[in-house]
This record gives structure tokens, C-alpha cells and sequence, in this order.
């Protein structure tokens, strides 16, 4: 049996942008480095996550 656990963590192989999850509010949350400041890469980023491929929610799912 094979249990496929969500990642808690992403980051952009080109623009260096890095998210988390919050399971509060389900949606991927912005991090922020140790002086506050928002890693938001690129705003104009396409954003190559590097879970793509990895992980895909809408397979295995309902
Ligand atoms: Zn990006």
C-alpha cells in the first residue's frame, strides 16, 4: 500500500520564490526570511515548482 504524502514546502527552480503549505487555510502560504522580508521571486515568474512531477493532487484523489 502506498500513501502518498502532500509536500509541505515548494520552491521555484527559476526564480528562487518558496512557499509552504498552511493546513489551516489550505492554500500555499509565501515564506518569509529571518528579516520578514516575502520570498516572492519573480511576480512575472511562471514558477517551475520543483514538486512538479512529483506530486499531482487531482490524480488518486476522489
Ligand atoms: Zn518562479
Amino acid at each position: 500500500m502506498t500513501t502518498i504524502v502532500p509536500p509541505k514546502e515548494r520552491v521555484c527552480e527559476r526564480c528562487g520564490r518558496s512557499d509552504v503549505w498552511d493546513d489551516d487555510t489550505g492554500t500555499w502560504t509565501v515564506v518569509t526570511d529571518d528579516e520578514g522580508e516575502r520570498l516572492t521571486g519573480d511576480p512575472f515568474c511562471l514558477h517551475e515548482w520543483d514538486i512538479n512531477g512529483t506530486y499531482n493532487p487531482l490524480e488518486g484523489g476522489a
